[in-house]
């Protein structure tokens, strides 16, 4: 049997990107080495924004402002669908003492996002539980969150109904060509004959598409750990972000609070140390925490590049092979969009006008 469309990598890139696949009405398997959503995506805090949406370049800005646009309805259908609710909220956003107001508050008026500035009464009325060094912050009141793990399991079930073939514990190990067309994959166990490709597989898409050409991505591993603390009651309604790290309050009383960003290959080892450093900073702006429970600390290997926005885009030397990859931080922020795009591309080339950001360098 030849599928037409093959998706390589089970995160929620390849989920999303194969769920689009599907619908647009092709037959479509989608390989995973392990389990669906068991990398990146099952260690993502699940903010739907970039923290500093004004840095950010025309490509990146695209595709979070689609995404954001299409998630409540996309979370809604999903739910309908398979009775999972990945707990999409309305949380906002709140960038701590930056001293970018100027900018943001000119970004803001260019794309109709409300951005707020509070000082710190403002700000200790809208969160009475940070601390009272704390002198000012930009409020983004539209800002979401989701839970990608609940994400995750939705989509695997809506992949299902839907009739896409799931293949997990099984590692792509090359690409089938003939005449430089791509003809299928290859895994331990069998080849996969298909039409087409698209290569998902997050951190890993270097070690792949090494197997085919000489043609590289600057895709590497970024391990980012996090922690997840118990709360007695909700301290927080909105996400806080200072810097590079952020705290994200769950719907229930839990607090997440991440992220390093660690250039150590495939190792995704927890360090005390990390913990350490990412519990005193948690401590500092929300004194409360020292009394929050350690429920869990782990890891992810994130789809790094120096890029400002992922690869997606046909491959150089092989028409008929795609690559959705290289999301870094904001994969779950950009993944709708992305798939789309994606399923363009593959679907309806005349269409879809490729973005010369997407594309390789
Ligand atoms: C601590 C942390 C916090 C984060 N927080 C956020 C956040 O708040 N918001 C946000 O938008 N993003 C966040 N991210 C980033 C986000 O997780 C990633 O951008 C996103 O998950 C990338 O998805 P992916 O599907 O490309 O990669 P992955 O989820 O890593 O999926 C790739 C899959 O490919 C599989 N694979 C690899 N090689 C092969 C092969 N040869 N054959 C078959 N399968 C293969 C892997 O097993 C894996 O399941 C965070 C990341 C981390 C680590």
């Amino acid at each position: 049997m030849t599928y037409d469309a093959a998706v390589i990598g089970g995160g929620l890139i390849g989920m999303t990107t194969a769920r689009s696949l599907r619908l647009a009405g092709l037959k479509v398997a989608l390989l995973e080495k392990n389990r669906l959503a068991g990398e990146s995506s099952w260690a993502a805090g699940g903010i739907l924004a970039r923290f500093y949406p004004w840095r950010q370049s025309e490509g990146a800005r695209a595709l979070v402002e689609a995404s954001q646009a299409d998630f409540p309805g996309f979370v809604a259908q999903l739910q309908e669908e398979t009775g999972v609710d990945p707990e999409l909220l309305h949380c906002g956003i709140l960038v701590a003492d930056t001293k970018e107001q100027e900018q943001a508050l000119a970004w803001a008026r260019t794309c109709n996002t409300r951005i707020e500035p509070l000082d710190k009464d403002r700000l200790q009325a809208l969160e009475p539980n940070l601390a009272e060094h704390l002198k000012a912050a930009l409020h983004i009141p539209s800002a979401m969150q989701v839970r990608p793990r609940l994400l995750a399991k939705a989509l695997r079930k809506s992949l299902v109904l839907h009739g896409v073939e799931i293949f997990e514990n099984t590692e792509v190990t090359g690409l089938q060509t003939q005449d430089h067309v791509i003809t299928g994959v290859k895994s331990h166990q069998r080849t996969f004959d298909a039409n087409q490709v698209v290569v998902c597989n997050g951190a890993w898409v270097q070690q792949l598409l090494k197997t085919l050409s000489d043609v590289c991505t600057d895709i590497v591993p970024v391990r980012g750990q996090i922690l997840l603390l118990k709360t007695r009651q909700r301290l927080l309604s909105n996400i806080l972000v200072q810097n590079e790290q952020y705290m994200i309050p769950r719907k229930a009383p839990y607090v997440l609070c991440g992220s390093t960003l660690e250039y150590v290959g495939f190792d995704r080892t927890v360090t005390e140390e990390a913990k350490e450093a990412l519990h005193a900073w948690a401590c500092r702006l929300c004194p409360q925490l020292q009394d929050a429970e350690l429920a869990d600390h782990w890891s992810g290997l994130r789809p790094g590049t120096l890029r400002e926005a992922p690869y997606i885009c046909v491959h150089p030397e092989y028409e008929n092979l795609y690559l959705n990859a290289g999301h870094f931080r904001w994969g779950i922020a950009m993944s709708l969009a992305s798939a789309d795009l994606a399923c363009k591309l593959m679907t309806k080339p005349s269409e879809a006008q490729p973005v010369a950001q997407y594309g390789w360098d």
